[in-house]
């Protein structure tokens, strides 16, 4: 058992989820903050447990292969940026690791390729959207595992100019008397800065997240808001719940747009701060390229999106399919989807809001003949729920398309829906996080000639469905 401050000498063996080196010292699994892959350092033990204990790298005795000094000044205490002190190839090395053994042993597919990793020629400045949380100690960013905030004006992974919007705030904070949120107490009004731009149009709509419904003198922020390039909106979201989630489900137009327009390709969208949007809009065109061209589309399919956001994935694939179905749970998405639909001038897709594992199931019930020849999921970190894999099994689509960012309930996924009928062709990760430990991956399925699909609890009948499918809609 170790005790607090106690210093370890540790050689780092591999990396978790959250971004900690993990290490083995007398049986002991000790996750090394600070610290990568090949690296062995002295550890200070922060917080020591029965089996394992956090710690602090506070000197590295020899380097991993493709360490390097941090580019930015607040490497190693901001929680976001876990790999900054490896080289970008040794970053990508890396994920393509993980990757690799989720779908080798969580999946169980010793033989399905994983493609090499695409990694982004210049891995900086290529975040769309900033979120700031303010606090008494400032505005700023969390500290890695913790609400901390570590005061800052910028971060090299967002555009160059973000730090202006955030001194307007600063600016504002102080001169209006706007009191930031208290953690603790709950009490006090300003909890987060959000921003995101549009890559494509240069436009930026910033929204402040509020315990309360408004803030003093909201025309002195929009002022000095309005002034910085790019600037064409400024809302409030209202957040009024002691939880860490950072949106409240409640939005208010105070100035300008409430949503700014950004293209992906050809394809343009409207995107509410309410609504969730990739970050990275480089990776995104690699990303839903892949899927469009796993996919396989020929103009004659009926394709589900599901976890569609704001039908990004869905209009992208609209213009080579006969009908595309986009299923979301928020509701300011689906309403950006439809809009995003009409704006494109793409009469073949329909979106609806609700669970997809709930919406799904109802539509399929409700409309036997509905089909489904492929199916994308894009769904957030837990993966798809059980019941939206069984409802996919019954429907039995030629292909599933899998996005993903978090390889681990990928494999899962992949090998409940491998166990019944599919095939998986292949993985292919794209970084569209650099600097983070998070990585994306896309996988193709195949639906087994030779299978019978799933007659399962869907209250449907599916005999008929398959009948009404073969007999052509
Ligand atoms: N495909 C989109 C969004 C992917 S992010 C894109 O590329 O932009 C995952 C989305 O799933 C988010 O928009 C989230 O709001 C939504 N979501 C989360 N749980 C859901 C559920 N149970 N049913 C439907 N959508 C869900």
């Amino acid at each position: 058992m170790f005790s607090k401050n106690q210093i370890v000498p540790v050689t780092i063996e591999d990396i978790s989820d959250t971004g900690e080196g993990i290490g083995h010292v007398d049986g002991f699994t000790l996750f090394v903050s600070r610290a990568v892959p090949g690296d062995t350092v002295r550890a200070r033990i922060l917080k020591a447990k029965k089996t394992y204990a956090i710690a602090k790298a506070e000197e590295v005795l020899t380097p991993a292969p493709g360490r390097v000094a941090p580019e930015c000044p607040v490497a190693g205490s901001c929680g976001g940026c876990q790999l900054s002190f490896l080289a970008y190839e040794s970053q990508l090395a890396l994920k393509q690791k993980k990757v690799e053994d989720c779908i080798r042993r969580i999946g169980g597919f010793a033989d399905v390729p994983v493609l090499p990793i695409i990694g982004m020629e210049e891995p900086r400045a290529y975040r769309n959207k900033g979120q700031f949380p303010v606090g008494t100690a400032g505005l700023g960013f969390y500290a890695g595992h913790s609400h901390r905030i570590v005061p800052t004006a910028s971060c090299g992974m967002l555009w160059p100019g973000h730090e202006e919007i955030l001194s307007a705030v600063r600016e504002y904070l102080a001169e209006s008397g706007a009191k930031p949120y208290d953690e603790e107490t709950g009490r006090g009004l300003v909890r987060h800065v959000l921003m995101r731009k549009g890559f494509a149009t240069g436009e930026i709509v910033v929204c402040l997240v509020v315990n309360g419904t408004e803030i003093p003198a909201p025309e002195t922020l929009w002022e000095r808001l309005r002034k910085v390039e790019g600037v064409v909106g400024l809302c409030l979201n209202v957040n009024r719940e002691k939880t860490n989630v950072i949106l409240g489900d409640r939005l208010i137009p105070l100035f300008g747009k409430a949503s700014v327009t950004d293209c992906i390709g050809d394809v343009k969208f409207e995107i509410s701060p309410m609504s969730f949007y990739q970050v990275n809009p480089v990776q995104t065109k690699v990303l839903y390229d892949t899927a469009l061209a796993y996919a396989g589309l020929t103009g004659s399919e009926t394709v589900w999106d599901l976890y569609c956001g704001i039908g990004t994935i869905s209009l992208f694939l609209a213009k080579a399919a006969k009908k595309v179905y986009g299923v979301e749970i928020v509701p300011e998405a689906i309403e950006n989807a439809k809009e995003n639909a009409r704006i494109n001038g793409l009469a073949n897709a329909e979106f609806y809001v609700g669970a997809a594992e709930e919406v799904f199931p109802r539509l399929v019930k409700e409309n036997p003949a509905i089909g489904a020849d492929v199916i994308v999921v894009d769904p957030p970190r837990k993966g798809c729920d059980e019941k939206l894999l069984t409802t996919m099994l019954a429907m039995a689509p030629g292909r599933i398309v899998y996005v993903s960012c978090d390889p681990a309930t990928l494999a899962r996924d992949l090998k409940v829906l491998c166990a019944e009928g599919y095939r998986l062709e292949r993985v292919q990760p794209v970084d569209q996080f650099p600097g983070s430990v998070h990585v994306e991956s896309i996988a193709l399925l195949q639906r087994m000639s030779n299978t019978r699909s799933k007659e399962i609890t869907l209250d449907v009948d599916m005999e008929d469905y398959h009948r009404i499918k073969s007999e052509g809609r």
